[in-house]
């Protein structure tokens, strides 16, 4: 298959996380007959040295002739650096929330698993560890409390400030078949997240999920309230696969489910559009404190490459491929410092990137 990559080395660690998923991306090509051709792109503080801002039309033109984009991660130090000088709309977030929109990704996908081999890591009372986890969360990304109108008034003498929570049903199907689509791909359930019993903006969500879900016979639907959801996802996280849930509520949840896990250079996510297209980035920063050092974890992107595979690609048995490698890698001991325990051996980026893809 050829596939055409749209690569984001961006801030900070970036390019030394992008570079090992590159590698690990080719040794995936070589082992099963793929042709991957790779764009560099220019965002973030990499983009405003170049350009004097964080997007360009030609990032994004670019963007779109790929099939999908792997991104590092971008921005700096807030207190050091000066790209956090200029107006806030040329920093670098500014060109991330940029490209998103730009590209119309508006269903964020964040797994949360907990590697055996990381459980002492886990902030989760032992029993409760003990039953790992594997979940994904499919967050709204472009609706919903964040996008809908806003103001702050005087009201008879009284600042008041209004924040509108606004869904129609389009946006709600959308997304709710990706999470369906997806959810077949893994243990086929899927938990819908509202607070049905005080927003209409909920009661139609849990409505319109109810209608894609016929046509999923084989999936698993139920449906909880984001509260219940917050404390099950400390109590019983075994339970879950896939988590649907909208913009803000998803925010929330799946900070906490990647925190669950306790190992913040593990964590992938993705980005997608109604297309296969799909913008693939760990879910941590740019970590300027380590950076340039060689001591950053590149596991997380190089599981975001995986997801890459797997949902723009459909090359299930080749995301299997690098996800066993990393499953491997732990469990032959190889740790970088992030997630260095007694007994186990220290690499650095470089060295886990070519044990990651000596083992596909
Ligand atoms: P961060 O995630 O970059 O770092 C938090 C801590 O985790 C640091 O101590 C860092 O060294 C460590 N860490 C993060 N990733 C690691 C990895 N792969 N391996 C080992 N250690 C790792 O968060 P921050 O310090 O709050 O933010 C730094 C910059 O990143 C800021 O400019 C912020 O805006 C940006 N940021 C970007 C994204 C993105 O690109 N999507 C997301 C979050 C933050």
């Amino acid at each position: 298959m050829k596939c055409r990559i749209g690569l984001i080395s961006g801030d900070g660690i970036g390019p030394e996380i992008v570079r090992e998923a590159k590698k690990v991306l080719d040794k995936t090509a070589v082992k099963y007959g793929h042709s991957f051709s790779y764009t560099e792109l220019l965002l973030g503080g990499a983009s405003i040295d170049v350009h004097g801002v964080p997007l360009t039309e030609e990032t994004i033109r670019k963007a779109e002739m790929c099939d999908a984009v792997l991104m590092g991660s971008i921005g700096g130090d807030a207190r050091t650096s000066p790209w956090y000088r200029l107006e806030p709309s040329k920093r670098p977030e500014a060109g991330l929330l940029g490209i998103r929109k730009a590209l119309n990704l508006f269903a964020n996908l964040r797994p949360a698993y907990l590697y055996e081999e990381l459980r002492a890591a886990c902030p989760l009372r032992e029993d409760i560890s003990a039953a790992g986890f594997d979940m994904l969360i499919m967050r709204e990304l472009t609706g919903g409390l964040y996008f809908g109108e806003r103001k702050t008034e005087e009201v008879d003498g009284v600042l008041t400030a209004v924040d509108t929570l606004s869904y129609n049903e389009h946006e709600i199907r959308r997304i709710a078949k990706r999470a369906f689509d997806i959810a077949v791909k893994r243990r086929k359930k899927v938990c819908s997240v509202d607070k049905a019993n005080v927003l209409d903006s909920s009661r139609l969500w849990r409505k319109i999920v109810e209608e894609v879900a016929k046509d999923y016979p084989e999936v698993e639907l139920s449906h909880m309230y984001v509260d219940n959801c917050a404390m099950q996802l400390v109590m019983n996280p075994a339970q879950f696969d896939v988590i649907l849930t909208e913009n803000m509520f998803g925010d929330i949840l799946s900070d906490e489910a990647s925190m669950v896990t306790g190992s913040i250079g593990m964590l992938s996510s993705a980005s997608l559009n109604d297309t296969k297209f799909g913008l693939y980035e760990p879910s941590h920063g740019s970590a300027p404190d380590i950076a340039g050092q060689n001591k950053a974890n590149p596991i997380a992107t190089i599981l975001s490459a995986a997801m890459m595979l797997r949902y723009t690609f459909d090359l299930d048995r080749e995301a299997d491929a690098v996800e066993a490698a990393v499953r491997q890698v732990l469990k032959e001991g190889y740790r970088t410092g992030d997630i260095l325990s007694e007994g186990c051996t220290y690499t650095t980026t470089t060295q886990m990137g070519d044990l990651i893809a000596a083992r596909i």
